[in-house]
Protein backbone atom coordinates (compact mmCIF):
# COMPACT_ATOMS: atom_id res chain seq x y z
CA UNK A 1 0.00 0.00 0.00
CA UNK A 2 1.17 3.50 -0.95
CA UNK A 3 0.91 5.07 2.88
CA UNK A 4 3.30 7.79 1.91
CA UNK A 5 1.37 9.01 -1.00
CA UNK A 6 -1.87 8.67 1.20
CA UNK A 7 -0.30 10.92 3.57
CA UNK A 8 1.18 13.36 1.37
CA UNK A 9 -1.97 14.08 -0.09
CA UNK A 10 -3.83 14.44 3.37
CA UNK A 11 -1.36 16.94 3.79
CA UNK A 12 -2.54 18.81 0.85
CA UNK A 13 -5.42 19.04 2.23
CA UNK A 14 -4.55 20.21 5.52
CA UNK A 15 -2.60 23.11 4.22
CA UNK A 16 -6.10 24.25 2.17
CA UNK A 17 -8.12 23.90 5.56
CA UNK A 18 -5.31 25.55 7.61
CA UNK A 19 -4.81 22.96 9.78
CA UNK A 20 -1.22 22.88 11.55
CA UNK A 21 -2.05 19.36 12.47
CA UNK A 22 -4.43 16.57 12.01
CA UNK A 23 -4.81 14.28 15.07
CA UNK A 24 -6.27 10.97 13.43
CA UNK A 25 -8.40 9.09 16.17
CA UNK A 26 -10.86 6.65 13.66
CA UNK A 27 -8.82 3.63 13.78
CA UNK A 28 -10.04 2.51 10.66
CA UNK A 29 -8.58 6.45 8.86
CA UNK A 30 -5.33 5.21 11.07
CA UNK A 31 -5.09 1.96 8.84
CA UNK A 32 -5.55 3.70 5.55
CA UNK A 33 -3.12 6.43 6.64
CA UNK A 34 0.12 3.87 7.70
CA UNK A 35 -1.20 0.61 7.66
CA UNK A 36 -1.57 0.02 11.67
CA UNK A 37 -4.71 -2.69 12.72
CA UNK A 38 -4.75 -2.59 16.22
CA UNK A 39 -7.64 -1.51 18.17
CA UNK A 40 -5.87 1.69 19.97
CA UNK A 41 -3.71 4.36 19.22
CA UNK A 42 -3.62 7.93 17.18
CA UNK A 43 -1.89 8.96 14.50
CA UNK A 44 -0.81 12.83 14.24
CA UNK A 45 0.02 14.06 10.95
CA UNK A 46 1.91 17.40 10.34
CA UNK A 47 2.81 19.59 7.25
CA UNK A 48 6.17 17.18 7.23
CA UNK A 49 5.62 14.19 9.10
CA UNK A 50 3.47 11.96 10.87
CA UNK A 51 3.89 10.63 14.46
CA UNK A 52 2.06 7.30 15.77
CA UNK A 53 0.99 7.15 19.56
CA UNK A 54 -0.33 4.11 21.24
CA UNK A 55 0.32 2.19 24.47
CA UNK A 56 2.65 -0.98 25.27
CA UNK A 57 0.17 -3.47 24.53
CA UNK A 58 0.74 -2.46 20.38
CA UNK A 59 4.52 -1.51 20.57
CA UNK A 60 5.74 -4.83 18.31
CA UNK A 61 2.36 -5.01 16.15
CA UNK A 62 3.18 -0.69 15.41
CA UNK A 63 6.71 -1.43 14.71
CA UNK A 64 5.70 -4.03 12.56
CA UNK A 65 3.19 -2.30 10.77
CA UNK A 66 2.99 1.79 10.83
CA UNK A 67 4.99 2.99 7.34
CA UNK A 68 5.03 6.41 7.19
CA UNK A 69 5.51 7.96 10.38
CA UNK A 70 7.38 7.60 13.96
CA UNK A 71 5.93 5.50 16.47
CA UNK A 72 5.65 6.59 20.29
CA UNK A 73 4.61 3.87 22.97
CA UNK A 74 3.14 5.95 25.50
CA UNK A 75 3.90 4.50 29.19
CA UNK A 76 0.93 6.54 30.80
CA UNK A 77 -2.21 7.77 29.11
CA UNK A 78 -1.39 7.90 24.95
CA UNK A 79 -3.46 11.12 25.11
CA UNK A 80 -1.50 13.28 27.98
CA UNK A 81 1.63 12.03 25.94
CA UNK A 82 0.40 12.97 22.54
CA UNK A 83 -1.11 16.48 23.72
CA UNK A 84 2.38 17.35 25.56
CA UNK A 85 4.41 16.25 22.35
CA UNK A 86 2.07 18.71 20.76
CA UNK A 87 2.41 21.29 22.90
CA UNK A 88 6.64 21.41 22.34
CA UNK A 89 6.50 20.66 18.62
CA UNK A 90 4.49 24.29 18.24
CA UNK A 91 5.97 27.07 19.80
CA UNK A 92 3.77 29.55 17.98
CA UNK A 93 0.14 29.57 17.42
CA UNK A 94 -1.23 26.79 15.80
CA UNK A 95 -4.69 25.43 14.61
CA UNK A 96 -4.94 21.79 15.43
CA UNK A 97 -7.75 19.79 13.34
CA UNK A 98 -9.60 16.62 15.32
CA UNK A 99 -12.22 13.92 13.95
CA UNK A 100 -15.22 15.58 15.48
CA UNK A 101 -17.09 12.47 13.88
CA UNK A 102 -15.03 9.74 15.98
CA UNK A 103 -12.85 11.38 18.92
CA UNK A 104 -15.33 11.39 21.90
CA UNK A 105 -16.25 14.53 24.07
CA UNK A 106 -14.08 13.21 26.93
CA UNK A 107 -11.34 12.72 24.64
CA UNK A 108 -11.47 16.24 23.19
CA UNK A 109 -12.07 17.45 26.68
CA UNK A 110 -8.47 15.79 28.19
CA UNK A 111 -6.79 17.00 25.23
CA UNK A 112 -8.30 20.72 25.47
CA UNK A 113 -6.99 20.39 29.10
CA UNK A 114 -3.33 19.94 28.26
CA UNK A 115 -2.78 22.01 25.32
CA UNK A 116 -2.03 25.77 26.44
CA UNK A 117 -4.78 28.18 24.42
CA UNK A 118 -2.49 29.33 22.10
CA UNK A 119 -3.23 25.98 19.84
CA UNK A 120 -6.65 25.57 19.23
CA UNK A 121 -8.43 23.04 18.88
CA UNK A 122 -11.09 22.74 15.78
CA UNK A 123 -13.14 20.13 14.00
CA UNK A 124 -11.64 18.98 10.62
CA UNK A 125 -13.51 18.13 7.80
CA UNK A 126 -13.55 15.21 6.60
CA UNK A 127 -10.54 14.60 4.76
CA UNK A 128 -9.51 11.37 5.05
CA UNK A 129 -13.23 10.00 4.03
CA UNK A 130 -12.94 11.98 0.99
CA UNK A 131 -9.87 10.40 0.09
CA UNK A 132 -11.02 6.90 0.88
CA UNK A 133 -13.77 7.06 -1.62
CA UNK A 134 -11.48 6.96 -4.71
CA UNK A 135 -10.01 3.11 -4.29
CA UNK A 136 -6.50 2.64 -5.80
CA UNK A 137 -5.27 -0.35 -7.62
CA UNK A 138 -4.42 -2.42 -4.98
CA UNK A 139 -7.62 -1.80 -2.59
CA UNK A 140 -9.67 -2.89 -5.16
CA UNK A 141 -7.95 -6.06 -5.66
CA UNK A 142 -8.52 -6.67 -1.96
CA UNK A 143 -12.73 -5.87 -2.66
CA UNK A 144 -12.40 -8.08 -4.93
CA UNK A 145 -11.16 -10.65 -3.18
CA UNK A 146 -13.42 -9.95 -0.05
CA UNK A 147 -16.32 -9.82 -2.31
CA UNK A 148 -15.97 -13.61 -3.89
CA UNK A 149 -15.35 -15.06 -0.79
CA UNK A 150 -18.54 -13.44 0.39
CA UNK A 151 -20.33 -14.35 -2.80
CA UNK A 152 -19.19 -17.95 -1.76
CA UNK A 153 -21.03 -18.19 1.50
CA UNK A 154 -24.76 -17.35 -0.18
CA UNK A 155 -24.12 -20.87 -1.51
CA UNK A 156 -23.57 -22.29 2.30
CA UNK A 157 -27.19 -20.10 3.21
CA UNK A 158 -29.08 -21.83 -0.18
CA UNK A 159 -27.10 -25.41 0.88
CA UNK A 160 -29.12 -25.14 4.47
CA UNK A 161 -32.26 -22.97 3.77
CA UNK A 162 -35.53 -25.16 4.37
CA UNK A 163 -38.79 -24.46 6.52
CA UNK A 164 -37.83 -25.04 10.12
CA UNK A 165 -33.98 -24.60 10.24
CA UNK A 166 -33.24 -21.83 12.67
CA UNK A 167 -31.90 -18.46 11.26
CA UNK A 168 -29.05 -18.49 13.57
CA UNK A 169 -27.67 -21.96 12.34
CA UNK A 170 -28.12 -20.61 8.30
CA UNK A 171 -25.52 -17.97 9.80
CA UNK A 172 -23.30 -20.33 11.42
CA UNK A 173 -22.85 -21.78 9.07
CA UNK A 174 -22.12 -19.27 6.75
CA UNK A 175 -20.01 -17.33 9.31
CA UNK A 176 -17.84 -20.83 10.11
CA UNK A 177 -17.00 -21.19 6.19
CA UNK A 178 -15.89 -17.66 6.33
CA UNK A 179 -13.63 -17.82 8.71
CA UNK A 180 -12.40 -21.20 7.13
CA UNK A 181 -11.89 -19.22 4.59
CA UNK A 182 -9.29 -17.18 6.33
CA UNK A 183 -11.81 -13.83 7.28
CA UNK A 184 -10.80 -12.16 9.85
CA UNK A 185 -14.59 -11.82 10.71
CA UNK A 186 -17.89 -10.81 9.08
CA UNK A 187 -18.88 -7.19 8.05
CA UNK A 188 -22.03 -6.86 10.57
CA UNK A 189 -23.49 -9.30 11.99
CA UNK A 190 -25.26 -11.19 9.60
CA UNK A 191 -29.04 -10.96 8.47
CA UNK A 192 -31.33 -14.17 8.13
CA UNK A 193 -34.78 -12.72 8.12
CA UNK A 194 -37.67 -14.55 7.31
CA UNK A 195 -41.39 -14.71 6.95
CA UNK A 196 -42.66 -11.66 8.94
CA UNK A 197 -39.09 -10.60 9.74
CA UNK A 198 -37.89 -10.41 6.02
CA UNK A 199 -39.73 -7.28 6.40
CA UNK A 200 -37.52 -5.68 8.82
CA UNK A 201 -34.40 -4.11 7.04
CA UNK A 202 -31.80 -5.02 9.55
CA UNK A 203 -33.34 -8.21 11.23
CA UNK A 204 -30.36 -10.14 12.53
CA UNK A 205 -30.36 -13.92 12.38
CA UNK A 206 -32.25 -15.14 15.56
CA UNK A 207 -33.37 -18.19 16.95
CA UNK A 208 -36.59 -18.16 15.01
CA UNK A 209 -37.01 -21.12 12.75
CA UNK A 210 -37.63 -20.83 8.99
CA UNK A 211 -41.10 -20.75 7.99
CA UNK A 212 -42.65 -21.97 4.58
CA UNK A 213 -44.01 -19.86 2.30
CA UNK A 214 -42.22 -16.35 2.52
CA UNK A 215 -39.38 -14.43 1.58
CA UNK A 216 -35.82 -14.80 3.39
CA UNK A 217 -33.66 -12.05 3.04
CA UNK A 218 -29.57 -12.64 3.55
CA UNK A 219 -27.11 -9.83 3.70
CA UNK A 220 -24.22 -11.10 4.23
CA UNK A 221 -20.18 -9.67 4.43
CA UNK A 222 -17.18 -10.87 5.40
CA UNK A 223 -13.60 -8.85 5.69
CA UNK A 224 -10.45 -10.25 4.04
CA UNK A 225 -7.19 -8.56 4.40
CA UNK A 226 -9.21 -5.52 6.13
CA UNK A 227 -11.36 -5.09 3.20
CA UNK A 228 -15.21 -5.41 3.42
CA UNK A 229 -17.93 -7.09 1.26
CA UNK A 230 -21.75 -6.39 1.30
CA UNK A 231 -24.47 -8.29 -0.19
CA UNK A 232 -27.92 -9.53 -0.17
CA UNK A 233 -29.87 -12.12 -1.84
CA UNK A 234 -33.60 -12.81 -0.93
CA UNK A 235 -34.92 -16.51 -1.50
CA UNK A 236 -38.34 -17.58 -1.50
CA UNK A 237 -39.19 -20.83 1.09
CA UNK A 238 -42.21 -23.25 -0.39
CA UNK A 239 -45.31 -22.64 -2.74
CA UNK A 240 -44.37 -19.01 -4.15
CA UNK A 241 -47.76 -16.74 -4.85
CA UNK A 242 -48.05 -14.33 -8.19
CA UNK A 243 -47.75 -11.40 -5.75
CA UNK A 244 -44.55 -12.22 -4.21
CA UNK A 245 -42.76 -12.75 -7.53
CA UNK A 246 -44.04 -9.75 -9.24
CA UNK A 247 -42.60 -7.42 -5.73
CA UNK A 248 -39.65 -9.55 -6.28
CA UNK A 249 -39.49 -8.98 -10.14
CA UNK A 250 -39.72 -5.25 -9.06
CA UNK A 251 -36.95 -4.73 -6.91
CA UNK A 252 -34.90 -7.06 -9.26
CA UNK A 253 -36.09 -4.23 -12.06
CA UNK A 254 -35.07 -1.15 -9.28
CA UNK A 255 -32.10 -2.58 -8.70
CA UNK A 256 -31.10 -2.80 -12.56
CA UNK A 257 -32.17 0.55 -13.30
CA UNK A 258 -29.95 2.19 -10.54
CA UNK A 259 -26.81 -0.15 -11.79
CA UNK A 260 -27.32 1.41 -15.07
CA UNK A 261 -26.97 4.83 -13.86
CA UNK A 262 -23.76 4.38 -12.05
CA UNK A 263 -21.33 6.22 -14.24
CA UNK A 264 -18.70 8.85 -13.31
CA UNK A 265 -20.26 12.46 -13.15
CA UNK A 266 -23.45 11.53 -12.44
CA UNK A 267 -24.53 12.35 -8.56
CA UNK A 268 -25.22 9.70 -6.20
CA UNK A 269 -28.69 11.18 -5.75
CA UNK A 270 -29.22 10.31 -9.51
CA UNK A 271 -28.64 6.52 -8.79
CA UNK A 272 -31.11 6.46 -6.03
CA UNK A 273 -33.83 8.18 -7.85
CA UNK A 274 -33.53 5.80 -11.10
CA UNK A 275 -34.25 2.78 -8.10
CA UNK A 276 -36.84 4.83 -6.65
CA UNK A 277 -38.59 5.79 -10.05
CA UNK A 278 -39.22 2.18 -10.81
CA UNK A 279 -40.53 1.19 -7.44
CA UNK A 280 -42.82 4.35 -7.90
CA UNK A 281 -44.67 3.20 -11.02
CA UNK A 282 -44.77 -0.38 -9.62
CA UNK A 283 -46.88 1.05 -6.99
CA UNK A 284 -44.18 0.27 -4.54
CA UNK A 285 -42.53 3.50 -3.72
CA UNK A 286 -43.87 4.20 -0.31
CA UNK A 287 -42.61 0.59 0.95
CA UNK A 288 -38.52 1.35 -0.34
CA UNK A 289 -38.18 2.98 2.74
CA UNK A 290 -34.18 3.46 3.11
CA UNK A 291 -32.03 4.96 1.04
CA UNK A 292 -30.39 3.05 -2.30
CA UNK A 293 -26.73 2.06 -1.12
CA UNK A 294 -23.37 3.11 0.69
CA UNK A 295 -19.48 3.47 -0.02
CA UNK A 296 -17.56 0.36 1.03
CA UNK A 297 -13.68 -0.39 2.19
CA UNK A 298 -12.29 -0.87 5.14
CA UNK A 299 -15.47 0.14 6.56
CA UNK A 300 -19.02 -1.67 5.67
CA UNK A 301 -20.64 1.33 5.53
CA UNK A 302 -17.98 4.60 4.60
CA UNK A 303 -19.10 7.31 2.09
CA UNK A 304 -20.75 8.26 -0.45
CA UNK A 305 -23.86 8.09 0.15
CA UNK A 306 -26.32 7.04 -2.41
CA UNK A 307 -29.50 8.59 -1.33
CA UNK A 308 -31.94 11.10 -2.31
CA UNK A 309 -30.65 14.75 -2.91
CA UNK A 310 -26.90 13.40 -2.59
CA UNK A 311 -24.58 15.42 -4.54
CA UNK A 312 -21.67 13.91 -4.66
CA UNK A 313 -20.63 12.98 -7.79
CA UNK A 314 -19.15 9.58 -8.57
CA UNK A 315 -15.69 9.07 -9.68
CA UNK A 316 -13.42 6.26 -11.28
CA UNK A 317 -12.64 3.99 -8.12
CA UNK A 318 -15.30 4.39 -6.34
CA UNK A 319 -17.08 0.94 -4.71
CA UNK A 320 -20.82 1.27 -3.92
CA UNK A 321 -23.42 -0.87 -2.72
CA UNK A 322 -26.67 -0.38 -4.92
CA UNK A 323 -29.33 -2.54 -2.55
CA UNK A 324 -33.08 -0.99 -3.04
CA UNK A 325 -35.84 -3.07 -1.10
CA UNK A 326 -39.14 -2.78 -0.21
CA UNK A 327 -40.77 -4.26 3.03
CA UNK A 328 -44.35 -4.30 4.14
CA UNK A 329 -44.64 -3.99 7.59
CA UNK A 330 -46.09 -7.43 9.42
CA UNK A 331 -46.06 -9.50 5.75
CA UNK A 332 -42.84 -9.51 4.37
CA UNK A 333 -39.94 -7.85 2.56
CA UNK A 334 -37.29 -8.39 -0.86
CA UNK A 335 -34.21 -6.79 -1.07
CA UNK A 336 -30.98 -7.51 -3.45
CA UNK A 337 -27.55 -5.74 -3.20
CA UNK A 338 -24.42 -6.15 -5.29
CA UNK A 339 -21.45 -3.88 -5.26
CA UNK A 340 -21.08 -2.07 -7.88
CA UNK A 341 -17.31 0.00 -9.29
CA UNK A 342 -17.74 2.93 -10.99
CA UNK A 343 -15.16 2.54 -14.12
CA UNK A 344 -13.87 5.21 -16.45
CA UNK A 345 -16.58 3.92 -19.33
CA UNK A 346 -19.61 3.59 -16.76
CA UNK A 347 -19.74 0.22 -14.25
CA UNK A 348 -18.94 -3.03 -13.20
CA UNK A 349 -20.72 -5.49 -11.30
CA UNK A 350 -18.48 -6.97 -8.78
CA UNK A 351 -20.83 -9.02 -7.07
CA UNK A 352 -20.95 -12.67 -8.88
CA UNK A 353 -23.92 -14.29 -7.51
CA UNK A 354 -27.13 -14.56 -9.73
CA UNK A 355 -30.45 -12.49 -9.35
CA UNK A 356 -32.99 -15.11 -10.39
CA UNK A 357 -35.24 -15.96 -7.96
CA UNK A 358 -34.45 -18.70 -6.18
CA UNK A 359 -37.68 -20.87 -4.78
CA UNK A 360 -36.36 -23.47 -2.28
ZN1 LIG B 1 -25.88 -5.48 3.05
ZN1 LIG C 1 -25.21 -2.52 2.29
Amino acid sequence: MNFMERQRKLRAGLTKSRLDWLVVSHLPNIHYLCGFTGSAGFLVVGESRSIFFSDSRYDTQAREEVKGGRIVIARTSVLQVLGEWIRKQSPGRSRIGIEADHMTVAERRRLADILPSRLKLTDAPPLIERQRMVKDFEELELIRNAVNLGADLFEQAVKGMRSGVLESEVAAEMEYAARRAGAEGMSFPTIIASGERSALPHGRATSNPVRANGFVVCDFGVILAGYCSDQTRTVWVGEISAEARRAYDAVREAQQAAIEAVRPGVSAGAVDNAARTVLRKAKLGRYFTHSTGHGVGLEVHEPPRVASGQQDLLEPGMVLTVEPGIYLPGQWGVRIEDMVLVTKSGHQVLTPTSKDLLVV
